[in-house]
């Protein structure tokens, strides 16, 4: 329970609540009568539960921003929308039960892992995963670059939890199943749906704390889902699962890469703490252009000198960081992104890590995914 709901009834009370809502919206919502393939030629489908909103309850009707995320089991969640049984054959698996800022490196390589088993064994067309919303790009954004199957992956996620007025997840998986067994769908990475689009893990980041519309990506979403139907406008232009060198099968740990933030009057504190923790990379969330302060240069050129990579991102949420603009990162040896934003740019910088320790290699790389 978060602190800042203590008043609340106890973790029990919710639960029961929220599956009574849950179970109650299953028996009301009947599998419309539209023609959908028969149950043998459905495909099969396993959603993933890992917690979040989408598994979330409130007290009453009217929480729609206080409530108790990572208390629905997956099962439950999947009862409530029993219209995606038209779609596919689903099953559900709970491989966690959390709010997704609890992500870290373990559960990422853990979960990635259970994917790929599952998209290895010939009774699985695809792959759901519900996931918090928080974290949710992050987690995309690794299965996007480690995966080794062209079979759809969605992740999908809420900012409302089912027992609130206007609840969000409900449709969201329907949606997210959609994909999942689309033709449409095969080939293209990790997907993440929620407010009716269909954007690629790559580029997608939350935007806003409550909206329901908070998922965007710069260039747009890649399609949409409009009842039940898969309507694709565009492509990912960068490699992805079967086309990259990143295996989740081969990683056994990631490299620790960590995120300083930079604003005004910035100080080195986050930079020497990490540099004792021993970390391998710091990606700079920089002002604008992935700038930095004159008083924050030297600093970092102390960190690459100790080993560590020195990685210029730009903490505005969108746009390309120059090479040798803002700072003259041939001298210095650092790298810069490409327009990932700072929390994938961790994401990439401890994958590539994992496969060469070369600056003007991994700057290549930085340009490729
Ligand atoms: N902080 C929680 C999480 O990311 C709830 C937010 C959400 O899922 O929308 O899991």
């Amino acid at each position: 329970m978060r602190s800042a709901l203590g008043h609340w009834n106890t973790g029990l009370g919710v639960y029961l609540a929220a599956c009574l809502a849950f179970a109650a919206h299953a028996q009301e919502a009947k599998p419309s009568a539209e023609a959908k393939p028969s149950a043998e030629a459905k495909p099969n489908i396993v959603i993933i539960g890992t917690g979040g909103t989408i598994a979330g309850a409130g007290a009453s009707s009217v929480n729609t921003a206080a409530y108790q995320a990572a208390v629905v089991p997956v099962d439950k969640v999947i009862a409530a929308v029993p219209e995606v049984k038209n779609i596919a054959n689903v099953r559900g698996e709970q491989i966690f039960q959390i709010g997704s800022e609890s992500f870290n490196n373990q559960r990422l390589l853990q979960l990635g892992k259970r994917v790929s088993e599952l998209l290895k064994q010939k009774d699985v067309d695809g792959v759901v995963i519900t996931h918090g919303t928080d974290t949710l790009e992050e987690t995309a954004y690794f299965l996007n670059l480690t995966l080794k199957s062209t079979k759809p992956v969605v992740v999908v996620g809420s900012m409302r939890p089912g027992t609130a007025l206007g609840a969000d997840g409900a449709l969201n998986l329907y949606a997210a199943v959609v994909v999942a067994a689309s033709k449409e769908a095969v080939g293209k990475g990790t997907l993440v749906v929620l407010n009716d689009e269909i954007h690629t893990g790559r580029d997608v980041t939350k935007t806003n704390t409550f909206k329901t519309e908070t998922f965007r990506s710069p260039y747009g979403p890649l399609g949409y889902i409009v009842e039940g139907r898969v309507l694709l406008y565009r492509l990912p232009a960068r490699p992805h699962t079967v086309q990259t060198e990143f295996d989740i099968d081969q990683i056994k740990a990631l490299p620790e890469v960590h995120v300083a933030y930079a604003y005004g009057d910035m100080s080195r504190t986050a930079y020497d703490g990490f540099v004792k923790a021993g970390v391998k990379a710091i990606i700079h969330a920089g002002t604008g252009n992935g700038s930095v302060s004159e008083f924050i240069v030297p600093v970092l050129k102390e960190v690459r000198s100790k080993g560590i990579h020195v990685v210029r991102a730009s903490r505005t949420g969108s746009g390309v960081v120059i090479r040798n603009g803002e700072q003259p990162d041939d001298k210095y040896d650092w790298l810069v992104v490409d327009d990932q934003n700072p929390q994938k740019a961790r994401i990439l910088m401890a994958l590539l890590l994992t496969r060469t320790n070369d600056s003007k290699e991994l700057q290549k790389l930085f340009w490729k995914y």
